[in-house]
């Protein structure tokens, strides 16, 4: 089978089109929830599910708050603990959140996917990791081939650890490594050395895990072109199926903990561009296949096939096999999406315990798409999953006129038409290989809630 297409770097386009923009995990995307949306226009969402003549399928997310340390690049919802009863507390409470919320879908509908994130799930130990699972499969019928993931923090579990999550029936893995520097992990407060993540990669593939991935993360402070190198060839040399080269965005003003960054140690613009280059090239050189934004993925793993067939989709954990699903989230700020609704739990680990106690169910805002949300919906994420669009193919799911009802959008597209970053064809558009590390800002012409104010002003992270 043909390769995907390898992205062109050019600084140019970057200085014009890399600057800020969402990274379209949803369609509207989470700032436009709304806190008029409660717990029952969510019960509603779940009921109106169960009716469609043929019921989505589900994924399961579960988010585990816990952290032992901070690591100061951090941007997720965590609580900061050392807590032996902690992790059991949460457990009470997330059988009460699937007590109330499971029930509410139809007994045949069946689990196909199931992600634990966080947070550090392994900040649970495996007894309480097995009990979470029992939990989820006493409420949901699971089907024989589920796949069943989590993000494991390598200071966190050993390799009879991963055995016995392997036993259980967990089949992916997500490493966080982010750097493997000396001096970088110093600086970020997260520190495992080299031998340390090889043993979790070496004990994850022993143990028969079917997709191993490692995350990792350029513009951290006193990161250099030369010691990222080092760690991207050190994880290449480990082979995993999947490798994450996340953008560090930092924005202290929103996350708390960035605060505790120097950044005076922050690498330049231009040193964080050659940090990233550097290391797109020696990941490509290897065989590893771009996937789309920060995704690389070898040959042979689902995420390329499914790139090349067309399936390849995007949501809450970024981009995945599994479309048309239905996806039930429990923990502290888990999403939902549910027929046409996203429901959010509230922020805070208390106020979710409480509610719970309380017998309610802890949604704090939403939103329920419009048509308007699901067209440009779809086209968001055919231009990111994809990197084409066909008018045709809108215009008879939508029952529209495309070059009507997008006439304004499709002169922008001109404009990226002239650039270079896509190429009109059959119809519809292609991105091209200039444009493939703009698919942000390529799917953002679609996006109807984008003010031009609001990029520029750090609410999100940067394109390249
Ligand atoms: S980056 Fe991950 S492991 Fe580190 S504090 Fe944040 S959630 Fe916890």
């Amino acid at each position: 089978m043909s390769e995907l297409m390898r992205p062109t770097f050019d600084l140019d386009l970057i200085q014009k089109y890399g600057g800020e923009g969402p990274r379209y995990t949803s369609y509207p995307t989470a700032p436009q929830f709304s806190d008029r949306f409660t717990a029952s226009d969510y019960c509603a969402a779940m009921a109106e599910s169960n009716r469609l003549p043929i019921p989505a399928d589900l994924s399961l997310y579960v988010h585990v708050p816990f952290c032992h340390n901070p690591c100061f690049y951090c941007g997720c919802n965590r609580v900061i603990t050392r807590s032996l009863t902690a992790g059991d507390s949460f457990l009470d409470s997330l059988a009460r959140e699937l007590a109330m919320v499971a029930p509410r879908f139809d007994e045949d509908r069946i689990v196909r996917q199931l992600h634990l994130g966080g947070g550090t799930p392994t900040f649970l130990d495996t007894d309480q990791l097995a009990r979470l699972l029992h939990m989820l499969q006493t409420h949901f019928p699971f089907a024989d081939q589920a796949e069943l993931g989590l993000e494991v923090d390598p200071r966190t579990i050993d390799p009879s650890g991963l055995r016995r999550l392997a036993d259980m029936g967990f089949n992916r893995i997500s490493i966080g490594v982010q750097d493997l520097e000396p001096d970088v992990q110093q600086a970020v407060n997260r520190i495992h050395d080299t031998a340390m993540v090889s043993a979790t990669l070496g004990g994850a593939r022993a143990s028969g895990f079917d997709s191993i991935s490692v995350d990792l993360i350029y513009g951290l402070p006193l990161q250099t072109t030369t010691g990222f190198a080092r760690t991207i060839d050190t994880i290449i040399s480990l082979r995993p199926d999947r490798i994450a080269l996340f953008n560090y965005a930092h924005l202290p003003h929103l996350f708390k903990a960035q605060r505790r960054i120097d950044e005076s140690q922050l690498p330049a613009p231009s040193t964080k561009l050659a940090i990233f280059r550097n290391a797109l090239n020696r990941l490509l050189d290897a065989g590893y296949e771009f996937i789309g934004m920060d995704h690389f993925a070898l040959p042979g793993d689902s995420l390329v096939k499914a790139r090349k067939d067309g399936s390849l989709v995007r949501n809450f954990q970024g981009y995945s096999t599994h479309g048309g699903l239905d996806l039930i989230s429990f923990g502290p700020s888990a999403i939902s999406q549910v027929a046409d609704s996203f429901a959010q739990n509230v922020r805070s680990l208390d106020d979710w315990s409480v509610q719970l106690i309380e017998g309610r169910i802890p949604t704090a805002r939403g939103l329920t798409r419009t048509i308007d949300d699901r067209l440009r919906a779809e086209i968001i994420e055919r231009i990111m999953c994809t990197g084409s669009l066909c008018y045709r193919d809108m215009e008879r799911r939508f029952e529209l006129s495309f070059r009507r009802y997008f006439a304004r959008e499709i002169e922008q597209l001109e404009a990226l038409q002239e650039d270079g970053l896509i190429e009109f064809r059959n119809g519809g558009f292609s991105v091209t290989s200039s444009g493939l590390l703009f698919l942000r800002a390529i799917a953002k012409v679609f996006d109807a809630y984008l003010q031009p104010q609001t990029l520029g002003s750090g609410r999100f992270s940067r394109i390249v």
